[in-house]
């Protein structure tokens, strides 16, 4: 068939006039024959077998069951009446009920008859249906039936107007009709001979008209593969194409400050995970393409020193380094790690942020445009166009989820060769999905925290406990150490969330009273002056105790401070309260996270409590996250465009994405702009993804 007869407008199709047209493209956004056929359904009714009432399940699944009606009731409620019919079969009895059009049904209902009802069941104090679709067993066994109803996504607005599913149906025939349900094929004979794939027609087919459950699976399988593959294809190849035309910086210098640094001044032994990741940089970095590289690792799991170790690199190779952080606090602690491990190395360093005085910045801007500077480490301050660079090398974006990929690009316009990226994040995402969401970079991954550390113990506390959870904090004090209380700060009510804050902070100013306690306090409505100095207090341990929103929830280091609070916990995501975690449990004392919460807690609130409570390992977390959340809440995931995904899901159809992407890195290492003759079908597929791009609405 021709593939551009599905670029046909739907108005074309038979049966579809002006007004069904303008409603299937307003509410489902079909404009063409081809947007129709990928409309998918969302699920489908098994018609082909019958249950038995005993075998009813407390789900609400639609169901197909044999027997008679015994009797029929009305049933007097508040507020009108409702027609109760006993339905029973061999194995036991239900209700059927009906809230209107009582009149009519009761007289066309049959006492003692066999019926097939339909529909879904109830239950509360035995099953019953509102509502069944019934039909006589005789006539049943009459008439003729799919196997498989599908069943397609639809809005109020079209069923009111009269396209319900049997319509949608129907114009899915005419369809096939007049496209003879001959599709072009969209995968090369040696990816279907390979996955076992059936053909695309096939699946079209199957997958709006089933004609078995194994039909279906294949049909299934074939639709996600294939859609799958395209979006691995495309950021694969996107990827491979940006390293063979875009030249980076060779650091090919061998390097005596990162050698003097690793010989002499390295803290600590790095962990193999450290060591592997930065064989991976340093690969890059000597690979004469520009290195675009993400580097995960779980809070605490060691990436400032990697960072670091970078950018001697870029030192070594005569160029200067930046290193982005999301907040001043974070900046500010950077700088102070970083300048007092590198200090004796004679590496010129220096801090830029929003509240850099006007001298400093001058001194900064001259010192980087003539090269003296070798690492400038800030806020996004150090975006911002004015800041001029002799020749940066290296940028380094620390918490990556508070940058969007606008701002990592204007990194590459300071200068004509775009410095080396490495972004560092400590929210762990799925490796699959990672590699989904951002397949414009690579990726290492820091899966090993550094050694002796006690793994941080997690309980989940009512707030009726509050006491018992005063006098635990009270013996910690006592011990040395110090605490974190954390408070939310959801956007839409900052007000209410300000209020709680301050409510909780006189409260523990009554618990905790001067001058046997000091306290500090940060949250986003202070300047950042105050903050800095609150914060300060904190870290050099004249306070003991941080009340603070989430303000704190990224990057900060303070070990020893070894109790986490965190005040209405079932208001926090899983992957913030992870990260709030993670701010204790640096130390070598044992550290605690307490999650405080009100008794009234939603099912979702009790599965992220009890997943906290019962595991460290961010990645477990960012996986039962993504499960409660779908992957459209998590951070970048919007503009990634993979979301809208047809038919796949990224999170369930995981298996289904690591074989895609198996064959999307195959294909395109053996062929890389797809020239080969047997990959025909893949290039002129592609090319038709990005020619039309209501084919596949996913690509962005
Ligand atoms: P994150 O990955 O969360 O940014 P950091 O880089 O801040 O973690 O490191 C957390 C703490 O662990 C820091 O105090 C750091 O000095 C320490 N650290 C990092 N790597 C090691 C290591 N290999 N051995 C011991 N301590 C380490
Ligand atoms: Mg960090």
């Amino acid at each position: 068939m021709n593939p551009s007869l599905l670029q046909t407008p739907i108005d074309y199709l038979k049966g579809v006039g002006p007004n069904r047209a303008d409603l299937l493209r307003k509410e489902l956004g079909i404009h063409t024959y081809q947007d129709l056929i990928n409309l998918f359904p969302n699920r489908y009714i098994d018609k082909t077998r019958y249950y038995k009432i005993n075998e009813l399940q407390r789900n609400n699944a639609e169901v197909q069951i044999i027997g008679k009606i015994t009797h029929i009731k009305t049933v007097e409620q508040q507020k009108g009446k409702r027609l109760v019919a006993t339905f029973m079969d061999e194995t036991g009895q239900m209700e059927l009920v009906w809230f209107r059009g009582h009149k009519w049904i009761r007289e066309s209902l049959k006492i003692n008859q066999p019926y097939v009802i339909f529909g879904k069941t109830n239950w509360y104090n035995g099953f019953s249906m509102p509502h069944p679709e019934m039909e006589l067993l005789a006539d049943h066994e009459k008439s003729l039936r799919t196997a498989m109803q599908p069943v397609y996504p639809s809005t109020e607005k079209l069923t009111n107007k009269g396209i319900t599913n049997r319509v949608v149906n129907k114009l899915m025939q005419q369809l096939f009709v007049e496209t003879n349900g001959k599709f072009y094929e969209t995968l090369s004979a040696e990816l279907l001979e390979e996955q076992k794939l059936i053909s695309k027609s096939k699946a079209l087919f199957n997958i709006h008209f089933p004609q078995s459950q194994e039909l279906l699976s294949k049909a299934q399988y074939r639709l996600k593969f294939e859609e799958l593959f395209y979006i691995q294809l495309q950021l694969i190849s996107k990827n491979l194409s940006r390293k063979s035309k875009i030249k980076g910086f060779n650091f090919d210098q061998v390097g005596t400050l990162f050698n003097t640094f690793y010989a002499e001044h390295l803290p600590f032994e790095l962990t193999n995970a450290q060591k592997r990741v930065i064989k991976e940089i340093r690969n890059d970095l000597g690979s004469n393409a520009q290195m675009n590289r993400l580097l995960q690792g779980d809070v605490g799991s060691g990436k400032t020193i990697v960072g670091l170790m970078t950018m001697l690199l870029a030192i070594d190779n005569g160029f200067q380094a930046c290193l982005v952080a999301p907040t001043e606090i974070l900046a500010q602690q950077h700088y102070n790690g970083i300048e007092a491990l590198v200090k004796e190395l004679g590496v010129n360093i220096k801090l830029l942020t929003g509240s850099s005085k006007a001298s400093e910045r001058k001194e900064i801007h001259d010192q980087l445009e003539n090269g003296e500077l070798h690492i400038l480490i800030g806020t996004h301050a150090v975006l911002e166009d004015k800041v001029q660079f002799k020749n940066l090398g290296l940028a380094i974006i620390d918490e990556q989820h508070r940058f969007g990929v606008a701002q990592r690009a204007k990194l590459w316009h300071k200068n004509a060769i775009p410095p080396h990226v490495l972004v560092m994040t400590a929210t762990p995402i799925p490796r699959t999905l990672a590699m989904s969401l951002y397949g414009d970079l690579d990726i290492s991954v820091i899966d090993e925290l550094p050694p002796g550390r006690k793994s941080i113990k997690t309980v989940h506390r009512y707030d009726s406990n509050r006491l018992k959870v005063f006098r635990f904090i009270k013996d910690e004090i006592k011990k040395g150490r110090q605490i974190y209380i954390v408070y939310p700060l959801i956007q839409e009510s900052e007000k209410l969330d300000y209020k709680d804050l301050m409510d909780g902070y006189a409260s523990i100013e009554r618990e905790f009273p001067k001058p046997e306690y000091q306290i500090s306090i940060v949250h986003g409505q202070m300047k950042s002056s105050d903050k800095d100095y609150e914060m300060e207090r904190f870290v050099k341990g004249e306070t003991q105790i941080m009340v603070a929103t989430t303000v704190i929830e990224v990057g900060v280091n303070v070990p020893n401070a070894s109790v986490m609070i965190i005040e209405s916990a079932e208001r926090f995501g899983l992957s913030q309260l992870h990260q709030l975690r993670g701010r204790v449990g640096r130390g070598a004392e044992q550290s605690y996270c307490i999650l405080m919460t009100g008794h009234k807690l939603s099912s979702d609130s009790k599965t992220r409590l009890e997943t906290m409570v019962g595991t460290n390992d961010g990645f477990q977390i960012a996986e039962v996250d993504l499960k409660l959340r779908g992957p459209g809440d998590l951070m970048g995931t919007q503009q990634s465009g993979v979301l809208n995904l047809k038919i796949a899901d990224i999170v369930k159809d995981n298996d289904i994405l690591k074989t895609a992407r198996y064959y999307a890195v195959k294909t395109l290492k053996e062929d890389q702009n797809l020239m080969l003759e047997k990959n025909k079908i893949l290039r002129y597929t592609y090319q038709q993804l990005a020619k039309h791009k209501n084919i596949w609405n996913y690509i962005s």
